[in-house]
C-alpha cells in the first residue's frame, strides 16, 4: 500500500474515475437546494437527485465527486467509534443509465487493488452482497475475489420508500484481529457485524427497481449506479491510523486543541480523547456549515449548528480550556482542506465571528444554566427519582439555550434520564403560545379536510387588474361547512378568478370590497390566504346575501395595494443595497411588506454604523431617482437561476417561477406585486435598525407618503427646538445650541466658584465662634462642606490661626456623616485626646473612627446623630474639666 496524504487520496479517486470517462462534479453546498425533505446534504447522491429521478438528463452520464456531507444522526458516535464523524467527505462514482453492476464492481476492484492506484492487499478486502443478488456475487468472483471473502447479508438492500431502490454491496477492510473490540469467535465478528476489525469503506448501490406506492418492486427503465466511499475511513487505512482521527485530516486540529488546553495531552486518557475528537469533528462541521450559509439559531439547521458549537465548547471546558476557543480552530481546518475546499479560508473571518459570538452567547447563559441543572439534578436524586422533568429540560432549552441533547448527556453522566414526552409537551405549549401571540393569523387546521377537497380552479389576475367585474363564486364556507348561500357574518369565499393577492412571501393580503351585479357592496374582504390546493381563499364579512354560482365584482382597495407595491419593490432594492454595503454573505432572514411600512431581517454579525446605514439609504434612493422600469419575467426555475436570480434556500418554488428584475441592480424570484417603475416609490427612509438575535438584524423603513410624513415629523421636532432656543432659522439651530452649551458650561463653572467661596467664608466665620467649655476654648459646628477633605482644610486653618483649644466639626454628605476632632498642645498637656473623644462620639453617627492625639476623624451612616455627637463631645470636655 502506498503512503499518501488525504489530498492525494481524494485526487487519486477522482483521477481514477476521470480516466474511466467520468465528469468530475465539484462538491455542492451542504445546504440542500430545492429539497425541503433534507436538512443537510448527507451523501454524494443527495446532490444528484435531479439526474437520478429523470428530471434532468446530465450531459455526461458518468459522474464522480468528492461531496461534503453532514450526518447529525451519527453525532453520538463521534469519538466513541473509530469511523464516524458528523462532517465527512463522500467520494463517489455515479452512472445515470449508463454502466451497471459488472463495470461498477470491476472499477471498484481495480481502484482498490491495482498497483497503479490504491494498491491494497486483496487478502484484506471483504465484500457483502444481498443474498438474492447472484449477479453481484458472480461479478465479484469474476474480478478474482475468493468466495471466502464474500458474505451474503440480508440488509444489503437500499430502499427509502417509494422511488428508486435496489440491492447494494459493501466493501470492508480487515484491520486485523489485533484491532478488534470483540473476540475472534464472537457472532458479530464478520464484515458487516458490530466490530472494529472489518471497517466498511465503500458502499455500491445498484439502483435497479422502482418501489411503487402499492409496495411492488418493478424494474427501472434506466438502471443507475451510486457509490459512497468515506474519505476519512480510506485515509485511516492508507495512513495506518487506529481511527479516522489519527490522520492528516484531524491531527493538526487535535494538536492545536492540545496547545490551548495547557495540561491535557491527546492519547493519554480515553475520556479526554473523546473530547479531543468531538472538538476536531465539530470544528470541521461548523466551519463548513457556516461557510455554506448556515447561522446558529433555535430551529432547523441553525439549531444543529448551535448544538454542535455548544457541545464542542463544553468539551473544551472538560479539557480545561476557558472561554471561546472553537473559533480559533477555523484557520487550522481551512488550511487542511484548502486544496479542495478553498471556501473555508476565503471566509475565515466571517466564520470565526459567527462561532465566536455563539460561544460567547453560550458562556453568558452557561453558568446560570448549569446552576439550575445541578439544583434540578440534586432535587431529583434527593427525591429518590431517576428522571429529570421535561419542564426543567425545556426551561434550560428556552431560557438558557441548552440544546435538549446536551441536558440529556449531562443527566446521563449523573445516572439520570430525561422525560422526553414532558419536554415535547412543553415545547408544543410554547409553540401554541407563539401562535396565539401572533394574533389574528388564520388557522386552517380544523378546516383542512373540507378545503383540501376543494379542487375548483381559481386564477389570480391581480398582477394587472384591481377591479374584476365578473367573478363567479365557486365555494362558500361558513363555520367550517360548505354552504350555498350566506346572509351575514363571517364567511370564506373562492371565486373562479380574483384580483385579491393572498398573503405570501412577506407581502400582506389585499383588502377591498365585493359588489353584486346591482353595484351594492355585499362583503368586505379582510384577509386572503392560500387554500391547500392553491386557490385564493377570501375571508370576508358579509353585509348582504351572497350565493354560490352567482357572479360578483371584486374590487381591491387600490390605495392599499399601491402602498404595498411600493414597499415591496423598495424591499428588493434594500436587499441588494445591503449586499452592496455589508458584503455578499448578507442573506435575507425574513421580510414583511405592509402598506405603511416594510420590515426586513437579514444575517449580519456586526453593528451597522450610522455611515453604512446612510449609505444603504442613499443607494436605494438613487435607484428611485434613476426611474428604472421594473420587469417581471415568467420562466422555469433552472433558467431563472441561470439568469442569476436570487432565490431563498428555504422557499419552495414551482416549475414556473416569476423573476422580478430591476435593471442590473436586482433580480429576485418573487410572486409579489411591484411598481412598474422605481420612481413610483418616491422616497425611501430607514426608520430603525437593530439586532433581533444571534446574527440577525432588522431594518424598518417607509416609502413615499409615509417617508414624507416621517421626515415632516423629524423636522417638526427640530422646529420645536428652534423655537425653544430662539434660533432665527432651522439652519442656525446647531450653532445656537453650541452657543447655549458653552454659556451653560461657563455659568456652571462660575456657580461652582461661588459655592466654593461661600464655603470658605462660612468656614472662616465658623472659626470666629468660640465658646468656653470648662477649662477649654471650644469651636464646634456642623459645617456646610462636601466631605472630609474640607473638614481637614478647616482644621488646618484652625491650627494656623490657633483659633481655640478644641475643634469639633460634623458634616452631612448626602446620606453619610463625617466627624472631625482636633485639640491643641495645651489641651493635650491637660490630658485631652482627639482620638478618645472621637471614639466616644462616633457611635452617635452609627460609625467608628480614630486617630492621633491632636487629630481624629470618623465616618458613619447616620447624619441624624450629628447634633447629638457634638453635644456628647461638649459634655465630655466639660466633665473632663470638672474632674481636673
Ligand atoms: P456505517 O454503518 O459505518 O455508519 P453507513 O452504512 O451509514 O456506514 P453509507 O450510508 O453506506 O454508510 O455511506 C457510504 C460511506 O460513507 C460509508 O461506507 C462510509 O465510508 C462513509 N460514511 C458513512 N457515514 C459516515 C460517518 N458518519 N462518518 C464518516 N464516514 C461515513
Ligand atoms: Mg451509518
Amino acid at each position: 500500500m502506498k503512503k499518501m496524504t488525504s489530498a492525494q487520496v481524494r485526487q487519486m479517486f477522482l483521477d481514477f474515475f476521470k480516466s474511466k470517462g467520468h465528469a468530475v462534479e465539484p462538491s455542492a453546498s451542504l445546504i440542500p437546494k430545492d429539497d425541503p425533505t433534507l436538512l443537510w446534504i448527507n451523501s454524494g447522491v443527495a446532490t444528484l437527485k435531479k439526474y437520478f429521478d429523470g428530471e434532468i438528463i446530465p450531459q455526461n452520464p458518468r459522474i464522480t465527486s468528492a461531496q461534503k456531507s453532514i450526518r447529525t444522526n451519527d453525532i453520538e458516535n463521534v469519538g466513541k467509534t473509530a469511523r464516524h464523524q458528523t462532517f465527512f467527505e463522500m467520494l463517489g462514482n455515479f452512472s445515470v443509465g449508463d454502466y451497471f453492476k459488472k463495470e461498477a464492481i470491476a472499477y471498484a476492484w481495480e481502484l482498490l487493488t491495482s498497483p497503479e492506484w490504491f494498491d491494497f492487499d486483496p487478502e484484506r478486502l471483504y465484500m457483502t452482497v444481498y443474498p438474492k443478488d447472484d449477479a453481484a456475487y458472480q461479478n465479484w468472483l469474476e474480478v478474482g475475489v475468493q468466495p471466502s471473502h464474500i458474505f451474503k447479508v440480508e440488509d444489503n438492500f437500499w430502499d427509502i420508500g417509494v422511488g428508486p431502490s435496489g440491492p447494494d454491496s459493501e466493501i470492508f477492510y480487515d484491520r486485523g484481529q489485533e484491532n478488534n473490540d470483540v473476540e475472534e469467535n464472537d457472532p458479530e465478528n464478520y464484515p458487516g457485524g458490530e466490530n472494529a476489525r472489518y471497517l466498511e469503506i465503500w458502499n455500491i448501490v445498484f439502483s435497479q427497481f422502482n418501489h411503487l406506492p402499492d409496495g411492488r418492486f418493478v424494474d427501472q427503465p434506466h438502471k443507475n449506479i451510486d457509490t459512497g466511499m468515506g474519505l476519512e475511513r480510506i485515509v485511516s487505512v492508507i495512513q495506518d491510523a487506529p481511527t479516522n482521527f489519527e490522520t492528516d485530516l484531524f491531527l493538526p486540529i487535535i494538536q492545536a486543541t492540545e496547545k490551548m488546553s495547557a495540561h491535557k495531552q491527546y492519547a493519554t486518557n480515553p475520556a479526554d480523547d473523546v473530547a479531543f475528537k468531538i472538538i476536531a469533528d465539530h470544528a470541521r462541521a461548523v466551519a463548513f456549515a457556516i461557510g455554506d450559509g448556515a447561522i446558529p439559531s433555535n430551529e432547523g439547521r441553525g439549531y444543529v449548528l448551535r448544538r454542535l458549537i455548544r457541545r464542542a465548547n463544553l468539551n473544551g471546558q472538560r479539557l480545561g480550556i476557558q472561554g471561546a476557543f472553537l473559533y480559533k480552530l477555523v484557520p487550522v481546518v481551512g488550511k487542511i482542506m484548502q486544496s479542495y475546499y478553498p471556501e473555508v479560508l476565503a471566509q475565515q473571518d466571517f466564520i470565526q465571528k459567527v462561532i465566536r459570538s455563539e460561544e460567547q452567547r453560550f458562556a453568558d447563559t452557561l453558568e446560570d444554566g448549569l446552576d439550575l441543572l445541578n439544583t434540578e439534578i440534586k432535587a431529583v436524586k434527593d427525591s429518590g427519582s431517576s428522571v429529570l422533568s421535561g419542564e426543567a429540560a425545556f426551561k434550560l432549552f428556552d431560557t438558557y439555550g441548552f440544546p435538549y441533547e446536551l441536558t440529556v448527556e449531562y443527566a446521563q453522566e449523573e445516572g439520570l434520564s430525561v422525560d422526553q414526552a414532558g419536554f415535547d409537551a412543553a415545547m408544543e405549549k410554547q409553540k401554541e403560545r407563539a401562535r396565539q401571540a401572533r394574533g389574528n393569523e388564520q388557522s386552517m387546521a380544523s378546516q383542512d379536510q373540507l378545503l383540501m377537497d376543494i379542487q375548483t380552479p381559481s386564477q389570480f389576475v391581480g398582477y394587472t387588474q384591481l377591479d374584476v367585474p365578473k367573478c363567479r363564486l365557486e365555494n362558500l364556507i361558513v363555520q367550517d361547512q360548505a354552504v350555498s348561500s350566506v346572509t351575514k357574518g363571517s364567511a370564506q369565499l373562492i371565486f373562479d378568478q380574483t384580483p385579491f393577492y393572498a398573503e405570501m412571501g412577506g407581502q400582506v393580503a389585499d383588502v377591498g370590497i365585493i359588489k353584486d351585479q346591482q353595484g351594492d357592496v355585499v362583503a368586505q374582504v379582510e384577509d386572503v390566504q392560500h387554500a391547500p390546493n392553491g386557490q385564493n381563499l377570501h375571508y370576508v364579512t358579509v353585509q348582504k346575501p351572497l350565493e354560490k354560482g352567482a357572479t360578483y365584482e371584486l374590487i381591491v382597495d387600490a390605495n392599499f395595494r399601491k402602498k404595498v407595491r411600493r414597499n415591496h419593490t423598495a424591499t428588493h432594492l434594500l436587499d441588494q443595497a445591503l449586499r452592496n454595503v455589508l458584503g455578499k454573505h448578507t442573506q435575507q432572514a425574513g421580510s414583511l411588506v405592509e402598506p405603511n411600512y416594510l420590515r426586513f431581517d437579514f444575517t449580519c454579525l456586526d453593528k451597522i454604523s450610522a455611515q453604512q446605514l446612510a449609505q444603504i439609504e442613499q443607494i436605494v434612493n438613487e435607484q428611485i431617482w434613476q426611474e428604472i422600469p421594473v420587469e417581471t419575467i415568467e420562466t422555469d426555475l433552472e433558467s431563472a437561476k441561470k439568469m442569476g436570480a436570487i432565490a431563498l434556500f428555504d422557499n419552495k418554488y414551482g416549475d414556473q417561477v416569476r423573476v422580478v428584475k430591476i435593471s442590473d441592480f436586482s433580480m429576485e424570484l418573487c410572486g409579489g406585486t411591484h411598481v412598474k417603475n422605481t420612481a413610483e416609490i418616491g422616497l425611501f427612509r430607514i426608520v430603525s435598525e437593530a439586532s433581533t438575535g444571534a446574527g440577525v438584524r432588522r431594518i424598518t423603513a417607509v416609502t413615499s407618503q409615509e417617508a414624507f410624513e416621517y421626515d415632516q415629523q423629524q423636522i417638526s421636532y427640530l422646529q420645536q427646538v428652534q423655537q425653544q432656543v430662539k434660533a432665527p432659522q432651522l439652519q442656525s439651530v446647531p450653532a445656537k445650541v453650541e452657543q447655549l452649551n458653552t454659556e451653560l458650561k461657563t455659568t456652571q463653572k462660575q456657580l461652582q466658584m461661588f459655592k466654593n467661596k461661600l464655603a470658605q467664608k462660612t468656614a472662616q466665620d465658623l472659626l470666629n465662634n468660640v465658646t468656653p467649655v470648662g477649662n477649654f476654648q471650644v469651636i464646634q459646628a456642623i459645617a456646610p462642606v462636601t466631605g472630609m477633605a474640607d473638614l481637614r482644610q478647616i482644621a488646618d486653618n484652625w491650627k494656623n490661626k490657633n483659633a481655640s483649644d478644641v475643634l469639633i466639626l460634623g458634616a452631612k454628605v448626602q446620606d453619610k456623616a463625617n466627624l472631625l476632632v482636633a485639640v491643641n498642645q495645651k489641651a493635650i498637656d491637660q490630658g485631652l485626646q482627639a482620638g478618645t473623644i472621637i471614639k466616644a462620639i462616633a457611635s452617635e453617627i452609627g460609625g467608628g473612627g480614630g486617630g492621633r492625639a491632636d487629630l481624629a476623624q470618623a465616618g458613619g451612616k447616620n447624619p441624624a446623630g450629628l447634633q447629638k455627637a457634638l453635644q456628647k463631645a461638649l459634655t465630655l470636655i466639660n466633665n473632663w474639666s470638672a474632674v481636673k
